[in-house]
């Protein structure tokens, strides 16, 4: 019943163009992904050796974050002595998260208790095998559903809220998801009061908000608002650089769906961001 009524709000957001899918127009291919992928090998070629510096933030950044694996979330995170398990008090789960991340939220976290605001990190860094999971049992979740009758139609229904496995910006380890992932938490009394502080406050500690109101500049595509998802900046822009200069297409593989990769445009849902968190 509830999945019937997101379908009639997902068709009727379709109809009246608020959502940026593509369901009706698959001229959206690799392309533009492989292009640009051309023009910044052409660049890393020269730059190889450089580590990428966040100007804005004074933050140089290891060599072994700027790799392939590593932005893949293909590095053993809860092994890898970079990954810093999150402690009880920041956390109900068992997360983790780079350890310069989880300094930077350190931070936030005891400026919003003075404030009266309680910050509990509800997601962190998950590996490439952690989204195919999550992803393969979304997928498996699915109402059979006459506007869901092919794959590519599945993927782009639940790419509104879920990442595909490889171009989720939780495999970096500068993501967090705080308090609630439900929409509804942000319109309650508490929620709101969290959010505003966020609003008000997160930049200053390096955190911004990636998903922003569809209505923002850049957000006319890509995924839906995320109130509870923040990003930190130092690492998180100099990564999605070196992440378009490395990954592609053929990278993105190995879950339920896979097949309609080739149909999607990557880079749109890369770029489809807060403009904050993209160096130009
Ligand atoms: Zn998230």
């Amino acid at each position: 019943m509830i999945f019937r009524m997101r379908m009639i709000m997902f068709v009727a957001a379709v109809l009246f163009g608020t959502v940026g899918l593509k369901i009706f127009t698959l001229e959206t291919k690799a392309e533009t992904f492989v292009q640009n992928e051309a023009t910044a090998t052409t660049n890393s070629q020269n730059d190889s050796t450089k580590t990428i510096i966040d100007k804005t933030a004074n933050i140089s950044i290891p060599e072994r974050y700027l790799t392939k694996k590593f932005l893949l979330g293909k590095v053993n995170q809860r092994q890898d002595p970079d990954f810093i398990e999150i402690a009880p008090q920041h956390t109900p789960y068992k997360l983790r998260l780079l350890k310069e991340t989880y300094s930077a939220f350190i931070n936030m976290y005891e400026a919003a208790k003075k404030d009266g605001i309680e910050l509990k990190i509800i997601s962190a860094a998950r590996t490439y095998n952690d989204q195919c999971l999550h992803w393969n049992a979304k997928w498996k979740k699915l109402t059979p559903h006459p506007d869901l009758n092919d794959d590519l139609k599945k993927t782009l229904y639940l790419l509104r809220y879920c990442s595909l496995p490889g171009i989720s910006r939780h495999h970096w380890g500068t993501e967090i998801d705080l308090n609630s992932l439900k929409p509804s938490y942000f319109e309650t009394q508490t929620g709101k009061k969290v959010y505003d502080w966020l609003l008000q406050n997160a930049n200053s500690f390096g955190f911004y908000q990636p998903y922003t109101s569809r209505t923002s500049p850049n957000r006319t595509k890509g995924f839906f608002e995320e109130k509870w998802h923040w990003s930190y900046r130092p690492l998180s822009a100099p990564f999605l650089v070196k992440y378009k200069e490395l990954v592609t297409p053929d990278d993105i593989i190995g879950f339920t769906g896979d097949n309609t990769v080739k149909y999607l445009n990557l880079n749109e849902w890369l770029n489809s961001i807060n403009p904050d968190l993209i160096i130009e």
